[in-house]
């Protein structure tokens, strides 16, 4: 159900225009969830080397501006680095989705003022021309940490207002180079823009994509389930039909022959039903099948499967049968039915609801068939049946009588 619902909302927003990228609340809580811990790894992992970087360009330093050179040690190693390395803590530690990201723009913003620092604090002949490497900066948070596009955004136009501001006043700077240097960081700001906007959108959309594929085979496999439970239980008594008693038996019957373990199954038929029919009705009679298909399930051991095997005829096939366990068990059957108290005035006035139970337990021999034991349970209901009903009878496969005259009606008709 919940799944449903996401998968609508996870639906809705392939549908929605292409241009947005923020998904709605309740699917945006979940892109975060599944990739908030992941994100964060590559984005200190990224930060790690451009803070090596940004210190490699020491050597630059060195080389361009030697009048600056402890300035640029300063304020890379002993202000950069400490900040840097302080926010990528944090964002390894785990923080906000928001904080995460104003954290890594605020980097960004943190390494270009301090490049405009260094460069404005040395008047060497070619100091200048490191401007031209600033775009990288742009390049690491765009591109390298990829921000989520309004952070790109909002640190693109941040940095390069600075930039701007720190070239323009910066006398030794030839105008024509100024010009240059900030076109070619507004082109420099543009494309990173672009690419980081197009990461951004796959990303969400490989996601959106993921994620629907996985909540549609989720739910296919609920929907084949419940059409699998359906197809093997009976409507009426939500008790296993026939299909699964016809499943379970040949699993046990493998087991059974496989452990030389025995094997047991009563049929159980309530006695006199059809009297109850015609005195109370067929929908009493429905509830009364209900209330005795309950009885049984509550009287039998979880492991014993108990199925409705047609009209008022039960079967429960009974897990590690033993001859001396299954008769207790099926007397326990037999008993929680007539305590229900339920009353059968079609059959005498004091009457109650009451069920007959033959039961077979056999050791399963090579040359046996699973129909065998049914047989033999069914020769014992007969039996039952015979000699009074409301009672139990345990099949003796050696001295059961002859199959042909002792074949009861379940026998002939539910099978
Ligand atoms: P016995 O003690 O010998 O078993 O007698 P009986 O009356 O139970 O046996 P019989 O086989 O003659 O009658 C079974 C009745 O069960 C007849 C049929 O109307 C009723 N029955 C079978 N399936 C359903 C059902 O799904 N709902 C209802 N209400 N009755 C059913
Ligand atoms: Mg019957
Ligand atoms: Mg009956």
């Amino acid at each position: 159900m919940v799944n449903d619902v996401l998968l609508k909302d996870v639906e809705d927003e392939l549908g929605r225009g292409a241009w947005r990228l923020r998904f709605a609340d309740h699917v945006e809580a979940h892109f975060e969830a599944d990739t908030q811990r992941q994100r964060s790894r590559n984005m200190v992992v990224a930060g790690l080397i451009a803070a090596f970087i940004y210190n490699l360009f020491l050597i630059n330093d060195f080389s361009f501006r030697p009048d600056a050179f402890t300035t640029a040690v300063a304020l890379r190693a002993g202000v950069m680095l400490p900040v840097g390395l302080t926010i990528l803590w944090w964002v390894y530690r785990g923080v906000s989705p928001r904080t995460r990201e104003f954290l890594m723009a605020s980097t960004v913003i943190c390494a270009t003022l301090i490049s405009c620092m260094i460069l404005v604090s040395s008047t060497a002949r070619y100091s200048y021309l490191d401007v031209f490497s600033f775009g990288l900066i742009l390049v690491v948070g765009n591109i390298v940490y990829s921000l989520r596009f309004g952070y790109a955004l909002a640190s693109s136009v941040l940095s390069v207002l600075i930039i701007v501001a720190f070239v323009v006043n910066y006398a030794p700077m030839p105008l024509e180079i100024k010009r240059l240097a900030i076109f070619t960081l507004l082109a420099n700001g543009a494309f990173t823009l672009v690419a980081n906007y197009r990461l951004e959108r796959s990303e969400r959309l490989a996601y959106l994509h993921v994620l629907r594929e996985k909540l549609r085979a989720g739910h296919y496999l609920k929907n084949n389930e419940m059409l699998s439970q359906l197809s093997l239980t009976d409507p009426l008594t939500n008790l296993a039909n026939r299909r699964q008693l016809d499943m379970e038996f040949a699993t046990r019957w493998r087991e059974a022959v496989d452990k030389n373990a025995w094997l047991g199954l009563m049929v159980i038929d309530i006695d006199h039903f059809k009297a109850y029919n015609d005195r109370y009705g067929h929908l009493q009679g429905d509830d009364c099948l209900r209330q005795v298909a309950r009885a049984m399930q509550l009287n039998s051991r979880s492991a014993d499967l108990v199925v409705r095997f047609g009209g008022e005829e039960f079967v429960v096939l009974m897990a590690e049968a033993s001859p001396e366990a299954a008769e207790p068990a099926a007397e326990r059957i037999r008993r929680g039915v007539e305590a229900l108290q339920i009353a059968n005035a079609g059959v005498s006035p004091q009457a109650v609801v009451t069920v007959s139970v033959g039961v077979a337990v056999l050791p399963p021999e090579a040359n046996m068939t699973a129909d065998d034991i049914l047989s033999h349970a069914d020769q014992a209901l007969y039996q039952a049946k015979r000699r009074g009903r409301n009672r139990i009878w345990v099949a003796n496969p050696v001295d059961l009588p002859n199959a042909d005259d002792a074949a009861g009606d379940l026998c002939r008709s539910a099978r």
